[in-house]
C-alpha cells in the first residue's frame, strides 16, 4: 500500500505511475513508468519505449537510468517501477511487477557506481500493491564494474572524457 510508504517515497512511485501513461507500447499494450531518485534528491521518470523490431525495445527502468545518467547525476539511491496492461481491466493493473533481468543489471551497476545498494520499490498498477527490497536482493552476486577494477579507473577516465569534450567544445566555439 502507498500509505506504507514514507513521503519521499511515495513521491517517486507516484511519478513513475504517471510517467507510465506516456508509454508507447503499441505490441505488448503493457505500459510501464520506472522513476530514479538520485542521491541529490533528484527524481527522473521514463516510461518504456516499443519498436516493432521487438529487441529494440527500451525499458522504462533502463530510460530513467539514462537520463538520471544524462543529467549527470547517476549516483541513484532508490527505483520505483509501476506497469499494468491497460487492455485488460481491473485485471490488467493487479499484479506488482518487478525489472526484468537486464533492468536488474543496469540498475546493479548503478548501484556499485553510487557506492552503495539500491532501494527497488516495485508496484502494481494501481499501487495497492507494494514490494520493497534492494537490487542486491533481486540480483545477488551481480558481476559489475567491481570484477573489472572499473571504479578505480572510471574517475580519472572520465576526467580525460571532460577534458577531451572542453577542447572540442572550445574548437566549435572559434569556428
Ligand atoms: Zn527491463
Amino acid at each position: 500500500m502507498l500509505k506504507t510508504l514514507d513521503r519521499p517515497d511515495c513521491e517517486l512511485v507516484e511519478k513513475a505511475q504517471e510517467a507510465a501513461a506516456r508509454a508507447y507500447a503499441p505490441y505488448s499494450r503493457f505500459a510501464v513508468g520506472a522513476a530514479v531518485r538520485s542521491k541529490s534528491g533528484a527524481i527522473y521518470a521514463a516510461a518504456n519505449l516499443e519498436n516493432a523490431s521487438s529487441g529494440l525495445t527500451i525499458c522504462a527502468e533502463a530510460a530513467a537510468l539514462s537520463l538520471a545518467n544524462s543529467a549527470g547525476d547517476p549516483d541513484i539511491d532508490a527505483i520505483a517501477v509501476v506497469g499494468f496492461s491497460f487492455t485488460d481491466g481491473a485485471a490488467g493493473a493487479s499484479r506488482v511487477i518487478a525489472p526484468c533481468g537486464s533492468c536488474r543489471q543496469l540498475i546493479a551497476e548503478a548501484a556499485q557506481r553510487a557506492n552503495g545498494n539500491v532501494r527497488v520499490i516495485c508496484c502494481n498498477g494501481e499501487l495497492s500493491c507494494i514490494a520493497v527490497s534492494t537490487i542486491a536482493e533481486l540480483l545477488p552476486n551481480a558481476f559489475g564494474p567491481e570484477n573489472l577494477a572499473v571504479s578505480r579507473k572510471w574517475p580519472a577516465l572520465q576526467e580525460e572524457l571532460r577534458a577531451c569534450a572542453e577542447r572540442l567544445i572550445a574548437i566549435r566555439k572559434k569556428q
